[in-house]
């Protein structure tokens, strides 16, 4: 099991690779906010584990199973800003607070995230219920009216608790 940091060096290794061909310590550093001194000791780290190829001149290449894990922690990445976006969590905030949560959760908690993601995002019309949201973060009033609830709570058998 890879510690947080190690997963942030290796998303970020492969985010810069992808831009640029190739990861130099001072990329790697710049966009972790670390020293190169920091960089330097864990792509030493990595490069024990073969999940990256470390040469001080070179720069750092992930391996296949590096590469693996570093997609894999992107993608979760990628899910849960996806899904504080739709929260209407600011951009910036939404990508860094991915790249806290995105370590920690289970497969089924991101499985889940990402067919929420997934429903908003091939829904073939924005949906109602996220205009409500929005509508309920501005106000903290519901837009439904209490008819239409009253309806869908005796037919469905739904509960609201608000
Ligand atoms: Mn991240």
């Amino acid at each position: 099991m890879l510690t947080r940091k190690a997963e942030d060096y290796l998303e970020a290794i492969l985010n810069i690779s992808e831009q640029k061909g190739y990861a130099r310590i001072r990329d790697i550093a710049r966009a972790l906010s670390v020293t190169p001194a920091s960089a330097v000791e864990m792509a030493k780290k990595l490069d024990d584990k073969s999940l990256v190829i470390y040469r001080k001149y070179d720069g750092v290449t992930l391996t296949p199973k590096g590469k693996e894990i570093a997609e894999i922690v992107r993608d979760r990445h990628e899910i849960i800003r996806a899904f504080l976006e739709i929260i209407n969590v600011p951009k910036e905030t939404a990508d860094k607070d991915a790249c806290i949560i995105e370590h920690e959760l289970e497969a089924k908690t991101i499985e889940q995230i990402k067919n929420l993601v997934r429903f908003v995002q091939s829904a073939p019309d924005y949906p109602q219920w996220l205009k409500h949201f929005e509508i309920f973060c501005a106000t903290g009033v519901h837009s439904c009216k209490p008819g239409e609830r009253r309806r869908e709570k005796k037919g469905k058998g739904l509960r609201f608790s608000h």
